[in-house]
């Protein structure tokens, strides 16, 4: 077996080694073998990626808007060239299943591609004769060093929901990923490496904690964009606030899907949502956890079908050839400590009594013993406010509500801590108008199980799901990254 690889540290254009390493195991959560090693960047070791990045940020930021674009062009193509490899190593460390892995580096090339457009997104706007003699002028201009720091989940497609806006922009980029899955990007940066990007301009940093916490208290760094669970993004928020930098910081969710007693197509209404709700193990932000039934016979229908259909769930080591491509394919969870998290809050619904209407505790995946594996798990008779709805479990558990009417369902969502996304099965333009315009999500499906927006649309959610008021990718990104200058200026007196 070869030595497991290290995910290193890049900074000012170079593969960085510190003296006192300090490095972390990083698991295959399919067999629990380890992969490679992290490593945990010292508070130092944060200093020397910002001053990298300070160092650069002049120059590039300078540099014409399409020679800043070039280089995300060149990163497309290297990016296409390498998405199989790319796509392996991010199911290896993060247990998706293959095609999920490939639909992640779809988005990931995509929002490269919305950033290409910069050239036009970060136009000003021009009013003369604001006043006698005097004209008005938004100009959008880089800041500096931006951060982020991004979560397990999706280990190349949430840096990219940052990094190219950042550098086409004109800023310079520190990026911590998660700990738990670092090899992606080290990946990843090698490409950035190839593309000409002068030193300083990308930087990775790897570490847990507390190179994520010394990044964000860093002065040089002038805005935060975080994505993980709600109370990290308070804790990254309240920091910034503190520190008067920019923030955007996405958190947990528990999007509920809600079914009208008028939808008639229910074999695919059900593949719909099982797909939305078991894919990737129930661990994207999208997925959808809580199904709100309308009325008797809906509820009814639709838990038979859907703890029937959740069985045909295939649950494997996502490398496992006679299933790699299929895609009702489940892999594990990431960690063992998520595993008994997810345990320990199926019991909780038990005690709490939830009918467990299917149980995916003791799923036996041949050759997965060490892994962690959960089958598809399903509770019925769930009220709302039991613990098992009101947790964010990011896990293959599905809790299945009934109300009497949409307004009913509407409230059930509205009084949820969480608000990333919703969505509702209807043919009927009355509902789907009234649930867009009330409930109270920053996404919003209609017959859609998961509405993740395509990167050229704004991402994020409300309530406790996003601490900050500016979205992520398209338009919204430059919004963050950039800041409007008004210039008020009086040339000449008395002519126009
Ligand atoms: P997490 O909050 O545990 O970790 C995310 C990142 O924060 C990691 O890089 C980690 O090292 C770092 N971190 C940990 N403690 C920190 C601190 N005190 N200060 C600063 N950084 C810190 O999240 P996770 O378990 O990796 O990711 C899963 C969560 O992410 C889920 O709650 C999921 O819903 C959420 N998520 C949300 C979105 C969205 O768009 N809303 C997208 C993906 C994931």
């Amino acid at each position: 077996m070869s030595e497991p690889k290290v995910a290193r540290n890049y900074f000012g254009g170079k593969w960085v080694r510190s003296s006192d390493e300090k490095l972390l195991e990083v698991e295959n959560p399919s067999t629990g073998e380890v992969i490679g090693r992290v490593v945990l960047s010292s508070a130092a070791d944060v200093d020397r990626a910002v001053e990298a990045a300070r160092g650069a940020f002049g120059p590039w930021s300078r540099t014409p808007l399409p020679g800043r674009v070039s280089s995300l062009y060149a990163l497309r193509g290297l990016l296409l060239d390498h998405q199989e490899k790319i796509s392996r190593t991010l199911c290896a460390e993060m247990g998706k299943s293959l095609p999920d892995a490939r639909a992640e580096m779809n988005r990931t090339v995509q929002n490269v591609e919305a950033a290409c457009g910069m050239p036009i997104l970060q136009h000003g706007d021009k009013m003369i004769g604001s006043a006698a003699g005097i004209d008005g002028e938004v100009i959008r201009l880089p800041l500096g060093v931006f951060a982020a720091i991004t979560p397990f989940n999706f280990p190349a497609m949430a840096p990219f929901w940052f990094l190219p806006y950042a550098l086409a922009t004109g800023n310079t980029f520190v990026l911590k990923p998660s700990e738990q899955v670092p090899l992606t990007m080290a990946l990843i940066a090698d490409l950035l490496d190839q593309t000409g990007l002068p030193p300083g301009v990308f930087n990775l940093v790897n570490g847990d904690k507390a190179a994520a916490e010394a990044l964000v208290d860093h002065p040089g760094v002038r805005g935060v964009s975080f994505v993980g669970k709600s109370s990290t993004c308070r804790a990254v928020a309240s920091r910034c606030v503190a520190l008067n930098k920019r923030c955007q910081a996405m958190g947990s969710a528990k999007n509920h899907l809600v079914v009208m007693p008028d939808f008639s197509k229910l074999d695919q209404l059900i593949r719909n949502m099982s797909t939305s709700c078991f894919g990737c193990a129930g661990q994207r932000c999208m997925a959808s956890s809580a199904i709100v039934a309308i009325g008797d016979e809906t509820y009814q229908a639709v838990t038979e079908r859907f703890v029937e259909d959740s069985k045909r769930f295939l649950v494997a080591n996502p490398f496992d050839p006679s299933v790699a491509d299929e895609p009702m394919l489940m892999g594990p969870v990431i960690s063992a400590d998520a595993k008994r998290f997810i345990v320990d809050m199926i019991a909780r619904g038990v005690a709490e009594g939830a009918t467990l209407a299917l149980d995916g505790r003791d799923a036996v995946i041949p050759g997965g013993e060490n892994g962690h594996f959960l089958g598809p798990t399903v509770f019925t008779d769930v009220k709302p406010g039991m613990e098992i709805h009101r947790t964010e479990l990011f896990g293959p558990v599905v809790v299945i509500l009934k109300a009497a009417s949409l307004d009913g369902a509407i409230s059930i969502i509205n009084e949820h801590q969480y608000a990333n996304a919703c969505s509702i099965y209807t043919q009927s333009g009355h509902y789907a108008r009234k649930f867009k315009l009330e409930a109270e999500c920053g996404i919003i499906g209609v017959n859609v199980g998961i509405p993740a927006p395509v990167p050229f649309l704004p991402f994020g959610g409300m309530n406790d799901s996003m601490v900050g008021d500016v979205k992520m990718q398209g338009k919204a990104a430059v919004s963050f990254f950039a800041a409007d200058k008004v210039i008020v200026e009086r040339f000449g007196f008395g002519e126009w």
